[in-house]
């Protein structure tokens, strides 16, 4: 009896609205949730009633001004192109000033199409909100998570997230409950998303909200689950390369046994991403250099 105990509910329930909007862009199952939170938009990857809903603007058909808009701030996890579709059509309808990443202004305005109006930067409140913004890259180079101050819990720590300040972390692509995350190149970086993930379950929150999928009610134990994924994919690609594969295809060709159909250019840069990181270690050799070098020259320049 005692296994299938929930225990006890782990305090106020959290004021996180939780919205699955479907994405024409790839998507891993074809759909991006966004968030509300602490008074911030997340993702907002397509306008949709229920997130309308969430922010509080009025129907389409009704004005403006008889909504009250519940968001003080807009941001995205990283700029990838299903998680920012709606970025500038919810700023626009919300009034709410939009936020990037301090180091990564150019690409945010590039992917959304709206300057941002502030930025911040790992451990700085967003705005107004009551939500932090934690840096987490790795899947893609400006890749931050936002961890949600508890209601009643936000005082004004100035370093960082503090464990027992924030207990839920809206974790974008860092994260997903089943399955892997794309860690690819050119924009993947293997070392920084596991010291990411690192972080993370080392911060000890009770939930991760993904960017794809259910909520995660066990960070830790999918942290590390993602984590070994990785190693036991680096394993299976450092084999390869002791085994004699000489290029990128054939390496592809011994990590990945099911059907790739569909799939194969994430497969490839999955593959290159693990052997970049082999070749800045000096885990294999130098030739591999040259070999994953058109990899970086195909118009997506790695940041
Ligand atoms: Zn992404």
């Amino acid at each position: 009896m005692g296994a299938f105990d929930p225990g006890p509910f782990p305090g106020p329930s959290p004021s996180i609205a939780r919205v699955e909007v479907p994405v024409e862009t790839r998507a891993p199952g074809g759909t991006t949730n966004a968030h509300a939170a602490g008074g911030l938009l997340v993702d907002p990857a397509a306008r949709t009633d229920a997130l309308d809903a969430a922010v509080g603007v009025a129907d389409a058909d009704s004005d403006r001004d008889g909504g009250t808009p519940e968001i003080d701030a807009i941001a995205v996890t990283h700029a990838h192109p299903d998680h920012v579709g709606a970025v500038a059509e919810y700023a626009d309808l919300t009034g709410a000033p939009v936020f990037a990443h301090a180091d990564h202004v150019d690409r945010f305005a590039a992917a959304t199409g709206v300057e941002p109006d502030g930025t911040f930067r790992g451990g700085d409140r967003v705005g107004d909100t009551g939500v932090r913004a934690v840096e987490t890259p790795g899947h893609a180079p400006d890749h931050v998570a936002f961890a949600v101050e508890s209601a009643g819990g936000s005082d004004e720590g100035d370093r960082g997230v503090a464990a027992d300040a924030a207990r839920e972390l809206l974790c974008g692509d860092l994260a997903v409950a089943e399955g892997s995350v794309v860690v690819g190149a050119p924009e993947g970086d293997l070392r920084e998303y596991l010291d990411s993930l690192d972080c993370v379950r080392a911060a000890g929150y009770d939930r991760l909200y993904p960017g794809h999928g259910p909520v995660i009610d066990d960070p830790e134990g999918v942290c590390d689950r993602l984590i070994d994924h990785r190693l036991e994919r680096e394993r299976t690609v450092l084999a390869a390369v002791e085994d004699g594969a000489s290029d990128v295809e054939s390496v592809v060709d011994a990590a990945y046994e099911r059907d790739l159909t569909g799939v194969a250019d994430l497969a490839r840069a999955t593959v290159v991403a693990h052997l970049e990181a082999l070749l800045a270690e000096g885990r294999i050799g130098r030739e591999w250099g040259d070999r994953i070098g058109g990899e970086r020259a195909d118009g997506t320049p790695k940041e």
